[in-house]
């Protein structure tokens, strides 16, 4: 059965777009351009056997449409762009439920003093199963329409999903000084740690500060710079740089064209 999968995207990684799939990659993820030649035909294949495996469900009237397949298909595929062994393509994600918009207020909550902005997902974070991933058409295509600002809700919604999958931050929060993970752990624990004083001093931070609410949304937000501001982040952080390099198995600060 595990065989017939690989086969299945083996031969899936080699398919090319349509025509028309093309151009709604081109048109929705300017991402694709930035990339070097092997990796735009990568990442083609990865898109092909994400639409062959997940489902979308459009929710609140949301028709699902070929770009919103595309768009988020493409970029939830660009996380695992450095991946050689296909037998893990989030494998316990089984839909993708796709909202027209935000459509829940924001609201403010306290977290280890400081406060932070909660908006949609953590609000959707209660009814969240592993199954699933929630997005706001409109936040997606915010998200990926510029590629530098460091901000974009499917980088930022899959890094949780490979967080949940892989258990990335569970070592974080208790005694990562000690934790068999080691380098991983201790690395992002303390830069975490040292994130949190930057913010509680007020200090100017490339990472956003709603990285502070927990170490779980600290690897969503330097995931989202780790490929959208991928020098900023080596040049000011190197050391959770390389470690992000290693989770992803990329580097783009390398191959990423800008
Ligand atoms: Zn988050």
């Amino acid at each position: 059965m595990f065989g017939f999968k690989k086969w299945r995207r083996k031969r899936l990684l080699n398919k090319s777009f349509s025509d028309d799939q093309l151009i709604s990659l081109k048109k929705n993820v300017p991402y694709y351009q930035h990339l070097p030649a092997h990796l735009q035909k990568k990442l083609v294949g990865l898109t092909q056997i994400f639409l062959d495996e997940k489902r979308f469900e459009g929710c609140a009237g949301l028709e699902i449409t070929d770009d919103i397949r595309v768009s988020i298909a493409a970029q939830a595929s660009i996380l695992l762009l450095g991946t050689e062994d296909l037998s893990y393509f989030y494998e316990d994600l089984r839909s993708v439920l796709v909202y027209p918009k935000t459509y829940v207020a924001k609201v403010k909550q306290r977290n280890n003093g400081i406060f932070v902005e909660e908006g949609f997902e953590q609000r959707h974070g209660e009814a969240w199963s592993h199954g699933y991933v929630i997005l706001a058409w409109n936040e997606v295509q915010q998200g990926a329409s510029d590629i530098r600002d460091g901000e974009n809700l499917v980088f930022h919604e899959f890094a949780h999903q490979l967080d949940y999958e892989y258990g990335a931050t569970d070592q974080i929060e208790q005694d990562y000084e000690e934790s068999h993970f080691l380098s991983w752990a201790r690395i992002i624990g303390s830069e975490y740690q040292q994130f949190l004083k930057s913010i509680e001093q007020n200090q100017q931070t490339l990472i956003d500060e709603y990285g502070a609410t927990n170490p779980a949304e600290f690897f969503a937000v330097v995931t989202e710079l780790f490929f959208e501001k991928p020098k900023e982040l080596k040049s000011k952080h190197p050391k959770l740089y390389n470690q992000l390099k290693d989770f992803y198995q990329q580097d783009p600060a390398a191959y990423f064209k800008y």
